[in-house]
């Protein structure tokens, strides 16, 4: 759910007279490849009369209809939630709760068409829990418990299910990191599903701090293999990765495992473009993605997970600006993409015209490429580590704002540093009125009807490259060899 919404549930589930409330909301699915998620999408308040406060609080089968009805009517599901003012942390089911759930869970389905989902709100902590009603027999229905419920917008708040996902172990290698921010936070940043797409410069240090920092779970996007030119600034790789034309996302899933502070790092890496089906899929798997990209494509498929499916983006970008004198100036810029804050589109991190024109595949054609103006964005190559490392870090210290949230404040806005002045601007400018991703299609989920996906020739033809590399003969041999001697390392 957005913080919005959850600020507007909890004005009406905090009651003063310290009672149990509840009401109904209506959700939308969002679908990753392996993920299931209730995106909450409209509040169904109570009219006078339609629910009774008493201690235990129940409503009238008037209300169910009306709201189940005007779910429906939505294209939506049916959400239950009801509060636990002495509550703390993620909620089990008391038999009330149960009876009133499995009792109303079928019709529910009958009339959406979608599973009922039952939350309940925790008021001393104002922590969420929640699970699916799935039929598992003639009139009979048990919760599919939910693992996490996050809010995500002007912070990134998750409550966690312990028994789905336990709270990782401290350990004595992130003693310094927990120092800084306590147990608490750690264990709930640590848990994040990190996605990082683009294993180019930028993303190889984003997720190296990611991984120190302890967060368990990172998947790496990048269909692209290790030349020579990039050696100047990719962390991790090796003259002998670019000579066995290893994947990018091979090379730093390979060493993040040996970065990583968690117990249990699961680290993958896709040799996909967030643009293709696959790629896109996975994304949606994800609890925050770093856009780690400069292509239009890319971005605007971020853009459309930050929205429509509730998924933080965190974006950044380098700009340089050489001439034949010398440097004349550099700037580079972190902002998060997310409701109530400025879409990467907003920000003019990408132009929509671009993006057609390289679902065509002229932009990767170098032809099309060379025929553009020197200072076009997309022949601008300039670059150097230090200011990769800047971007990196200033992408990151977004995610730890957002989470973390010191002194109750999650959203500064973006940051554009201009290395020839030393001076930080702070951007606060929110999406334009005109912007479709903050309106029509924010929290859409799978219906939002915007085909954002394709067939990506020159992914397919990275892949199949690597593949035809590794058949010559000997080539699989050194590599399984490179692979033992970095191990001994
Ligand atoms: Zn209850
Ligand atoms: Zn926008």
């Amino acid at each position: 759910m957005t913080t919005d919404l959850a600020a507007r549930l909890t004005a009406h589930l905090h009651r003063d007279d310290g009672q149990e409330d509840l009401c109904f909301v209506a959700w939308r699915p969002s679908v990753g490849a392996t993920r299931t998620t209730a995106i909450l999408a409209e509040l169904i308040l109570p009219a006078d009369g339609e629910r009774d406060v008493h201690g235990n609080v129940s409503f009238t089968s008037a209300y169910f209809l009306r709201a189940a009805a005007r779910a429906a009517a939505a294209g939506c599901g049916l959400a239950l939630i009801h509060s636990h003012p002495t509550g703390r942390g993620w909620q089990s089911l008391s038999r009330d709760d149960q009876a009133a759930e499995a009792g109303h869970a079928g019709q529910a389905t009958a009339i959406t068409g979608l599973p009922l989902l039952g939350l309940t709100f925790a008021g001393i902590d104002r922590a969420h829990s929640a699970r699916f009603w799935h039929r598992v027999g003639a009139r009979r229905h048990e919760p599919m418990w939910c693992e996490s419920v996050r809010e995500v917008g002007d912070r990134i708040a998750v409550t966690w299910n312990n028994s789905l996902r336990p709270a990782p172990a401290s350990r004595s290698s992130q003693a310094r990191t927990v120092s800084a921010w306590g147990e608490e936070k750690q264990s709930s940043l640590a848990r994040l599903h990190v996605g990082v797409v683009g294993a180019g410069s930028v993303g190889a240090l984003v997720a190296e701090a990611l991984a120190r920092v302890g967060i368990e779970y990172i998947t790496l996007f990048d269909f692209d293999t290790v030349e020579i030119v990039n050696l100047d600034r990719l962390l991790h790789a090796r003259l002998r990765d670019a000579q066995l034309r290893r994947a990018k996302v091979d090379v730093l899933a390979r060493a993040l495992r040996y970065s990583a502070t968690a117990r249990r790092p699961r680290i993958r890496g896709l040799d996909y473009s967030v643009t293709e089906p696959a790629g896109f899929a996975h994304a949606l798997d994800c609890d925050v993605i770093f856009s780690c990209v400069d292509r239009p494509w890319p971005r605007a498929a971020l853009n459309l997970a930050a929205y429509a499916h509730l998924i933080p983006v965190v974006d950044g970008g380098i700009l340089v600006r050489a001439s034949p004198r010398g440097l004349r100036g550099a700037e580079w810029r972190s902002h998060l993409a997310a409701p109530g804050r400025a879409c990467l589109e907003c920000l003019g991190q990408y132009d929509p015209g671009l993006v057609s024109l390289e679902r065509t595949g002229m932009l990767d054609d170098a032809t099309y490429i060379v025929g553009l103006d020197a200072d076009h964005p997309l022949r601008r190559n300039e670059n150097v580590f230090p200011f990769s490392a800047a971007t990196a870090a200033n992408e990151v210290l977004q995610l730890l704002t957002a989470t973390i949230a010191p002194n109750g404040i999650g959203d500064l806005g973006g940051n554009l540093y201009h290395f020839a002045t030393g001076t930080l601007d702070n951007v606060l400018d929110g999406c334009k009125p005109s912007c479709v991703y903050s309106t029509v299609l924010q929290g859409a989920g799978v219906g939002h009807g915007v085909d954002v996906t394709g067939s990506h020739p020159a992914a397919e033809r990275a892949r199949a490259h690597r593949r035809r590399f590794g058949q010559r003969p000997g080539v699989r041999l050194r590599r399984t060899i490179d692979d033992l001697l970095a191990a001994l390392i």
